[in-house]
């Protein structure tokens, strides 16, 4: 097979996630005998915008250039979707990474979308609220052709919230004349958001959890659940984790790591963590050293934080038996061979975390319909969207004797190059 670039992706989309993303499709692209034609369009993203933008500081000092980016990987399947991340380190490539792994999410689940991402080069964490309010709106600009209801639909991720959403619907709706919430999910439910989208994430990694557990004949009351990340994500989990019965031992952020044998109180975490920015000094704790809590002894991991936190340099220390991928793209390919071999359950991101763009999805039908949901049908759809897609993976996964995230990937990636076949090409 010829293909004009090599397995580390063309060299604008060179970056450590892009070369992982592309390493795992060709494997599973090889085990499925995909089309070759197919194969070559789908390692690529389909439209990738790159922009700068000047970006005026409270204190008027300076006006930094900033980059911002938005990738669609795949138009075939219906508009794209995908969030936006605020970081420091922010790269095309990533962002191309991020957006290939929307596509299998949302091609998993049985979403109508393409995969999407954007992202914007700048730390959040040191902005103050105009600051983010001014980036927000400008990067909107920036990118206000590229996005729409029916193009392309943002939505939170890594350092950006709800009112970062509002921010983005309202810059949309006032630069084409009227209110359109449909332009992005995550928004507050006053202006269009859906209830239980905030949790979503947090709370459909947790359903899955019985299902996992009675799979590896394990018991989900007392079960020990460390946490790796307390933000939209963990924070949420860690809750769904403890109201289940689970004993949430361990628990990190940017700020440091705390550990407590007996379990943590999740709301009284959540309380410290709002007045405090973060779990360190927690009193009911131990403090521990962040490098550690991947590696704890504990029956469930939750990596609710940034990518590559799983390597092969720490998986073979890994004690858990069970890694429900809440970020996305947390495990190397190198410790996904060492858990092959030693038989750790690992549910990827792509199953794990698409709670959060399962209840963006009906955020976005919702606001299309002008009828919105009670919280008891948000919730029962979503653990049975996200519970059906388990049982899917897990009878593949025993039928090809693969592991979850092989498995996974294999309906994802046949179900678009199903509807790729089907389309055929233009001219
Ligand atoms: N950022 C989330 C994800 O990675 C949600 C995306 C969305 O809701 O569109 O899945």
């Amino acid at each position: 097979m010829s293909l004009d670039v090599d397995a580390a992706g063309p060299s604008e989309l060179s970056s450590p996630l892009y070369r992982e993303a592309v390493v795992q499709f060709d494997r599973v692209a090889d085990m499925i005998n995909l089309d070759d034609n197919i194969r070559a369009r789908l390692r690529l993203p389909q439209r990738s915008l790159v922009v700068t933008f000047p970006f005026r500081r409270d204190d008027y000092e300076a006006v930094d250039t900033v980059f911002g980016y938005r990738v669609q990987h795949l138009q075939t399947m219906g508009p794209t979707k995908g969030g936006i991340r605020y970081a420091p380190d922010v790269n095309l490539g990533e962002v191309a990474a991020l957006a290939m792994l929307m596509t299998w999410k949302c091609s998993l689940v049985g979403l109508p979308f393409g995969g999407a991402k954007g992202g914007v080069r700048i730390d959040p964490t040191v902005l103050s609220r105009s600051e983010k309010q001014r980036l927000t709106r400008r990067y909107t600009m920036e990118i206000i052709n590229f996005i729409g209801p029916d193009k392309d639909i943002p939505a939170p991720d890594m350092g950006t919230d709800e009112q970062v959403m509002a921010w983005l619907m309202d810059t949309y709706s006032t630069h084409i004349g009227h209110t359109e919430p449909a332009v992005v999910t995550g928004k507050p439910p006053s202006i269009g958001g859906s209830i239980a989208r905030r949790e979503a994430t947090g709370r459909g990694l947790m359903s899955l959890l019985p299902t996992i557990a009675s799979h590896l004949s394990m018991p989900v009351a007392g079960s020990r659940v460390v946490v790796q990340g307390f933000g939209k994500v963990g924070r949420y989990a860690a809750l769904a984790a403890s109201e289940m019965g689970c004993k949430v031992i361990a628990v990190s952020d940017i700020t440091g790591a705390v550990h407590n044998d007996a379990g943590f109180d999740i709301d009284d975490l959540a309380r410290f963590v709002a007045e405090n920015r973060g779990v360190n000094g927690y009193r009911h704790a131990d403090e521990l050293d962040p490098a550690e809590l991947l590696t704890l002894d504990c029956d469930v991991l939750l990596p609710a934080a940034v990518g590559g936190v799983i390597t092969g340099e720490n998986a073979p220390r890994i004690k858990a038996r069970a890694i429900l991928e809440g970020a996305n793209g947390p495990t190397t390919a190198a410790a996904d061979e060492v858990f092959r071999e030693n038989g750790v359950l690992v549910v990827p991101d792509i199953l794990a975390n698409a709670g959060g763009v399962t209840v963006s999805y009906f955020e976005w039908v919702q606001d299309l319909q002008n009828y919105f949901w009670s919280e008891a049908e948000i919730v029962a759809r979503l653990r049975e969207i996200l519970n059906r897609a388990l049982s899917e993976v897990l009878d593949m996964a025993i039928q090809k004797g693969t592991d979850l995230r092989t498995a996974a990937l294999m309906k994802g990636i046949r179900r678009v190059a199903d509807a790729k076949l089907a389309r055929g090409m233009y001219p």
